[in-house]
């Protein structure tokens, strides 16, 4: 499969290239020359197809020959090794549980399928590939997770001083190896600042092969699919399909949703549900895309002012705003309504959200209502022992640590702390 740029300034590549740069050279994001349909037998029998073989049919178009049967068979296998079960909450409402993998959000379903294919892509290549990301949160948790030990690659992780939970931060900084942490005496924007720098930088960018990790990356996209059409094969009325609603911040989770809707995945409408971050709620009245700056909430995974991969949304919709409207809305949940959505939820459905998962269930509630038969799936995107911080005031309970989080909270934290300038950044860079 090839790929071209959004931009239309940059060559087609193909899928190993795509996942290498990252960006197109024109900044424009990759986006595949055709989107295939999957046959109809997987959706028939869904029910009895294994998840591995779901992820490996659903991918394969897309990588083609670039990588052989068996490395990915692997790779799926390694993506989709931990649950993904569609939980009811309601009568109408079920959760698809998305933070059972190690760093408790779906971000590891992406990083952990990323990470292996720029490892075998980084098998021939004598140059070591440095993979370098800012996280406001819960993508360097994933990422440090995901590459953790991959041959060939090393990652150096932006994150801002304080101002990531104490999870996110003992998961981003506690893994070694091939993976360093960058503590930032500043803001994410700080750090996202300084690593849009460093891809600008000719200068190290011809001592140092730098590619990034974040959510445009088509390595990091496609396999968001994978968790569509398993909460498919565990939706029980088919002949009904399911509203879904995507807690969202850079729209990268939904945009894989609609993919797979227009590869064939029943879905009746999709909802972005956002927090006050309301770029796209905006557009969806006005038709005027104005980007913001960030404000911060908590629901903080979601704190994004300019979504990057709303631009494939409406590639995807060839840019018709009436196609759009009809299978696509989005609306905005102030912090107020997220708290007491969690306490409401898990009052009367036993049931506990996270901030994230919180806006999902409203705003998929609030639809249902205007939409009498319709039943739907929230994603529930993180762990809420991820925000307990935030969640526990609210509840007023403390929540259990999962094992897996009890063991990184008693490990040492290892990070570089460096002022918020690109020439402390560079400096690190050049210094290993
Ligand atoms: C990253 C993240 C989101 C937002 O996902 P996008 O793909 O950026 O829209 C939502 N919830 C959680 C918990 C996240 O970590």
């Amino acid at each position: 499969m090839q790929f071209y740029s959004l931009n239309r300034q940059s060559p087609a590549v193909s899928f190993k290239e795509a996942t290498i740069l990252g960006q197109a050279p024109d900044k424009g994001l990759y986006f595949p020359e055709t989107i295939p349909a999957v046959d109809a037998d997987l959706l028939h029998n869904i029910e009895n197809i294994s998840n591995e073989e779901i992820a490996y049919r659903v991918i394969h178009p897309y990588t083609g020959n670039e990588i052989p049967e068996a490395v990915l068979e692997q790779i799926v296998s390694e993506t989709v090794n931990f649950p993904l079960p569609l939980v009811p909450v309601t009568d109408t409402i079920s959760s698809l549980e998305l933070f059972h993998g190690p760093t408790l959000a779906f971000k590891d379903v992406g990083a952990r399928f990323m990470s292996r294919c720029l490892g075998y892509f980084s098998k021939d290549r004598s140059e070591k590939i440095t993979v370098l990301v800012a996280t406001s949160g819960d993508t360097g948790g994933a990422v440090a997770s995901g590459f953790y030990d991959v041959e060939g690659v090393e990652v150096v992780i932006l994150y801002p001083s304080g101002k990531v939970s104490s999870v996110q931060e003992k998961q981003l900084t506690t893994q070694g190896k091939n993976i360093r942490a960058l503590e930032v005496e500043g803001s994410f924007d700080d750090c996202q600042q300084m690593v849009k720098q460093a891809f600008t930088d000719e200068e190290l960018r011809k001592k140092l092969f730098l590619t990034s990790a974040n959510s445009i990356n088509v390595a990091r996209w496609l396999p968001q699919q994978f968790y569509y059409f398993l909460a498919y094969k565990q939706w029980k009325e088919k002949n009904n399909p399911p509203v879904i609603s995507v807690p969202s911040g850079n729209f990268g989770n939904i945009c894989a949703g609609i993919l797979a809707h227009i590869s064939g995945l029943p879905v009746t409408h999709f909802i972005a549900a956002c927090n006050a971050n309301a770029v796209v709620p905006h557009f969806m009245q006005t038709q005027e895309y104005v980007p913001q700056k960030a404000v911060a909430t908590i629901s903080n995974a979601m704190d994004v002012g300019n979504p990057s991969n709303f631009v494939r949304i409406l590639e995807m919709f060839h840019h018709e705003f009436p196609a759009l409207k009809e299978k696509f809305s989005s609306v905005s949940i102030t912090d107020e309504e997220t708290k007491q959505t969690m306490k409401r939820v898990k009052e009367q459905h036993n049931y506990l959200p996270d901030p994230h998962g919180a806006v999902g269930f409203l705003a998929l509630e609030r639809h249902l209502q205007n939409h009498p038969g319709e039943k739907g799936i929230f994603l529930e995107t993180a762990h809420p022992v991820k925000f307990y911080d935030v969640v526990e005031p609210v509840i007023g309970e403390t929540i259990p640590l999962p094992d897996s989080v009890r063991s990184i909270m008693d490990k040492e934290k290892k990070a570089t702390q460096i002022e918020a300038t690109y020439e402390s950044l560079k400096t690190f860079l050049q210094q290993r």
